[in-house]
């Protein structure tokens, strides 16, 4: 629609809708967003053009281990843990402010890529008291939300996750704790298993993942527009609050 007005009067809507943003904020990102914030770069106030069909992101996140003990928290990845609950008990835990999830932070900074706005930290800082220890499904939902919101779903996911250890392609309670993971990020992005790829490899006993020392991750997607959902063309009104 905006297409047809004159430039003027296009300014003056793209202005308007982007003065009321804070309406459109999801809840759950208002609740953790701190009350002062730096202003977004200009850049991201700028209206894009037309959507693209497909976006392309990269998304990766390395988390120190120490003992279970000084880490305060099992290792979590793609929401199992590793405490013998969802995965096999193992002995070191991950020290983050949040869950330290890497394989869940990857995959939001991926579709954050994709969209061109700003990454994980900016949006979640690790000096949010809030955040501590949190459960990084709601990073997820987060990144979801951003996604549908510009008219988005996911076409392809693609997971390699470097761990000396744990083992993830061990089987645990009845199931493949591989495919565990790939069913919480199928569950959490809304799509089919058959989307989701999660593969492991170590690191060859090299360096600090392949020490346990740390663990690391890195994510490849695609997400293709939905023609179910409306288009949102040239309006990011959500991003300004960032
Ligand atoms: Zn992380």
């Amino acid at each position: 629609m905006t297409s047809l007005l004159a430039a003027p009067r296009r300014l003056m809507l793209l202005s308007l809708l982007v003065g009321s943003s804070a309406l459109h904020v999801d809840s759950l990102a208002a609740a953790l967003r701190p009350a002062a914030r730096a202003p977004p770069p200009a850049a991201l106030l700028s209206a894009p053009a037309d959507e693209p069909p497909m976006r392309i992101g990269h998304g990766y996140d390395i988390h120190r281990m120490d003992t279970r003990e000084a880490a305060g928290q099992p290792v979590v990845v793609a929401g199992v843990k590793f405490d013998g609950s969802d995965a096999p008990d193992f002995e070191l835990g991950a020290v983050a402010h949040s869950d330290g999830d890497v394989v869940y932070h990857s995959v939001v900074d991926a579709i954050l890529g994709a969209l061109t706005l700003p990454d994980i930290g900016c949006l979640f800082p690790d000096n949010d008291p809030r955040l501590r220890g949190a459960d990084s499904s709601i990073f997820m939902e987060e990144a979801y939300s951003r996604m549908t919101q510009r008219g988005y779903r996911l076409g392809n996911v693609d997971v390699t996750l470097i761990a000396q250890k744990p083992r993830v392609n061990v089987e645990h309670a009845g199931a493949l704790v591989k495919e565990r993971m790939s069913g919480n990020l199928a569950r959490l992005l809304r799509t089919d298993v058959s989307r989701v790829n999660v593969k492991a490899r170590t690191h060859e006993k090299v360096d600090s993942v392949g020490e346990c020392r740390a663990i690391e991750c890195h994510v490849s997607l695609i997400l293709e527009r939905d023609p179910s959902l409306p288009e949102r063309r040239g309006v990011r009104d959500f991003e300004v609050t960032v």
